[in-house]
């Protein structure tokens, strides 16, 4: 592996905790203001609770003055009473003297009422004085663990940073200054070449393009993502694992007669690998070129007599591989100029399992059967 490859590496490990740090102690205070925000809820609760208590003993005094004015005037009824001189006086009195003793029955009633309140209010105030209790201790715990979390982490950071400014004084200028600007932008500046793979944007590399990274000898970047390649041999698929694949999921075979067929072909002229799908429909047929990694469009929409296999022969050659993939027309034209990346990446994976079922069937004579027997 090339040095400046290895140092970016490193790099992006420090990159990686060095944000991870950062990202920590901005979250912190937050943590900590979400706890004071449902401790000030505990502290309105309370002082609710406690207003309502106010709120319970002046109705009971309330009541009870009600009832000592109630009092006074049944006895001033009373004196009254001994006055009268006619038998209608003194119904009338005693009518009044009834009106207030049910009145007084009344407010006695609300008097029981607010007891039974108060009860209640009383576990109320002291449970939210409880929550309040504990909630004050659990935030000082939190902060004082903020304060010490972050004290450790502008330690980390610190330490981070130095060894990061130490690392990009060993990389060349210009693959550090690429490696920065694809990170500002996507997130990371490197991307592994597993299987054939950009591992960063999932594009296939072409077979000279996966030679060269694999060998080592210059940085090299990918053209669909700009990131910069890099191989680990020990990430590669082994050939065992292939076989268990091949055989574990057959790929499919495409259907001949379909009215529809995707090809795969790594020599198409100046485009070089291209993907090529042909509709059959009514008496003619339509045929459709795109770019193979990025799966934009080559030209337009080409509309010959008769069915694909007999009016496009030319691009039918020995080359052109059959790959599975199935849209209906409409939809590929709401497509546009481009195949969108998950049908991009389904003809992708079947290109793949071909060349993956090429070479098992190269390297392995015996079957996967007789293999397994013999383990
Ligand atoms: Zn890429």
């Amino acid at each position: 592996m090339l040095p400046d490859i290895e140092k970016l590496l490193e790099l992006q490990v420090a990159d990686k905790e060095i944000r991870r740090l950062q990202d920590e102690v901005a979250a912190l205070p937050k943590r900590v203001a979400v706890i004071e925000q449902k401790l000030a809820g505990t502290k309105a609760q309370l002082e609710k609770a406690q207003s309502a208590a106010k709120g319970d003993e002046t109705n009971r005094k309330k009541f009870e003055a009600n009832i000592k004015d109630l009092q006074a005037r049944i006895s001033k009824y009373r004196d009254q009473s001994l006055d009268v001189k006619t038998n209608e006086q003194y119904k009338a009195l005693l009518h009044e003297i009834q009106f207030a003793e049910q009145e007084i029955r009344l407010n006695e009633d609300r008097i029981l009422e607010v007891m039974v309140n108060v009860e209640a209010r009383e576990k109320e105030v002291k449970a939210a004085e409880a929550e309040l209790k504990a909630e004050t201790a659990e935030i000082e715990k939190e902060k004082e663990d903020a304060r010490k979390v972050t004290a450790e982490d502008q330690k980390k950071l610190t330490e981070w940073n130095a060894k990061r400014d130490g690392l990009r004084q060993g990389i060349s200028e210009d693959v550090l200054r690429q490696y920065e600007r694809v990170a500002k932008f996507r997130g990371t500046g490197l991307a592994e070449v597993r299987d054939h793979k950009c591992m960063g944007c999932q594009v296939m590399l072409r077979p000279q393009t996966y030679n060269e990274v694999r060998n080592g000898e210059k940085v090299m970047i990918c053209e669909s993502c700009s990131r910069i390649y890099y191989y680990n041999p020990a990430n590669e698929v082994k050939p065992e694992q292939e076989v268990v694949t091949v055989t574990g999921r057959k790929r499919p075979r495409p259907k001949a007669d379909a009215p529809q067929a995707w090809f795969y072909r790594p020599d198409y002229g100046e485009e070089g690998e291209v993907l090529l799908v042909f509709t059959n429909s009514g008496g003619s047929s339509t045929r459709r070129i795109y770019e193979m990694h990025t799966g934009r469009q080559v030209g337009g929409v080409l509309q010959r007599e008769g069915p694909y296999r007999q009016a496009f022969p030319e691009d039918l050659t020995e080359a052109a591989l059959r790959l599975n993939g199935h849209w209906e027309e409409q939809e590929i034209d709401e497509w546009g100029s481009e195949i969108p990346s998950n049908a991009l990446d389904l003809l992708h994976k079947d290109i793949l399992a071909i060349r993956r079922e090429h070479r098992a069937h190269k390297d392995h004579s015996t079957s996967p059967a007789e293999q397994t027997a013999v383990r």
